[in-house]
């Protein structure tokens, strides 16, 4: 009398789907006169009763740069794209 005794153990490893790393590029806004980046866009605001804040509306095109203390133009930039910039 032979007991078939059979285990069988499935493996069930429920590791979760590894989460694609971000390496979403980051934008860069900065005034094409003098390279600042205290840079802003003429915007309105409208008001959310949900948030009780007031929430970003349209972005217009009119560009001001605190440091030229003038209209400018805002030229983006794309940082991340390359990463390990030899510093100094
Ligand atoms: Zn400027």
């Amino acid at each position: 009398m032979a007991p078939g005794n059979q285990m069988s153990t499935e493996g069930i490893s429920a590791d979760p789907a590894p989460a694609p790393a971000k390496t979403a590029s980051r934008l860069t806004m900065r005034c094409s006169y003098c390279d600042s980046e205290n840079v802003m866009r003429d915007a309105w605001a409208t008001w959310s009763v949900e948030d009780q804040s007031w929430c970003l509306g349209n972005v217009f095109d009119a560009a001001f740069c605190e440091d030229c203390e003038n209209d400018t133009k805002i030229v983006e930039g794309v940082i991340g794209s390359q990463e390990g910039q030899a510093d100094g």
